[in-house]
């Protein structure tokens, strides 16, 4: 078995098409027994809180953190904008964890940030202070490379510890983000785009990275094939190579331990 862990995350942020997509990918998990990570919206919950709880219940094999509140910019983007207040930001982290604990009934240590940023929130320790008292012990938001760019590197996890915020596990995404891919290469199938995902995860192995996780999206795999049929090329692929499957949870669970 190789060092390198595999992850599947989804960022589930339509309250339409990856509504659509979850109770698909939901079976195909729990067929394969492989678990997964959705950080959800907390405007999506409100919206469909419900049949979230239909697709996912209470089944341990699905690790469910937030996406934020609203998906706002939680700093400046380089390409996108301004990042929102600190008051704004408070909103975000506190209201977006409290929507996946009541609906879901289980704590929501995690919070993966819209878009994301190269070097996620480091030079930003009123941001990450901000984060931490809002409840959050972990945050993915390392999710794009230089000039806050797609794709994103390969990048380990780390402490935001130069910033005063040691507390702040940064628990980066990698690669592709699926639905940039999809809207570079118009005409992708499953088929091509595991190509693409393969050779990221051949440089994650050369590098020994603890794991690898692209950064997908349920309206995206959706929008491209209703069966989702990507996913279960990507597991296929992962038990041919025989990655151990690991989630964000888990992750932070074990670089925590580590700490201690
Ligand atoms: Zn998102």
């Amino acid at each position: 078995v190789a060092a390198t862990a595999y992850v599947f995350s989804y960022d589930l942020e339509d309250p339409d098409l990856c509504l659509r997509a979850a109770p698909v990918l939901a079976e195909l998990h729990r067929r394969h027994e492989i678990p997964a990570t959705f950080f959800i919206v907390g405007t999506v919950i409100e919206e469909r809180g419900d049949d979230l709880r239909d697709v996912f219940g209470d089944d341990p094999l699905f690790d469910l953190q937030s996406h934020t509140y609203s998906h706002r910019l939680l700093k400046d983007h380089a390409r996108l904008g301004d990042g929102i207040s600190l008051d704004e930001l408070r909103i975000e982290i506190a209201r977006g964890r409290e929507l996946v604990e009541e609906t879901f009934g289980r704590p929501c240590p995690g919070v993966r940030s819209g878009f994301g940023f190269f070097e996620g929130l480091r030079g930003e320790p009123d941001r990450l202070r901000t984060i931490r008292d809002s409840g959050a012990s972990f945050l993915s938001s390392d999710l794009q490379g230089p000039g806050d760019t797609i794709p994103g590197r390969l990048e380990q996890p780390y402490r935001y510890a130069d910033d005063g915020v040691p507390e702040l596990l940064e628990l980066p995404g990698h690669g592709w983000h699926d639905n940039v891919l999809k809207e570079r290469r118009p005409g992708l199938t499953p088929e091509e785009e595991v190509e693409v995902q393969r050779e990221w995860i051949d440089r994650a192995l050369d590098l020994g990275l603890d794991y690898f996780a692209p950064v997908y999206h349920p309206h995206s795999i959706y929008r491209q094939s209703e069966d989702c049929r990507t996913i279960e090329l990507l597991m296929r692929h992962v038990e041919e190579v025989g990655l151990r499957v690991t989630t964000y949870e888990q992750l932070w669970r074990r670089y925590d331990a580590d700490l201690d």
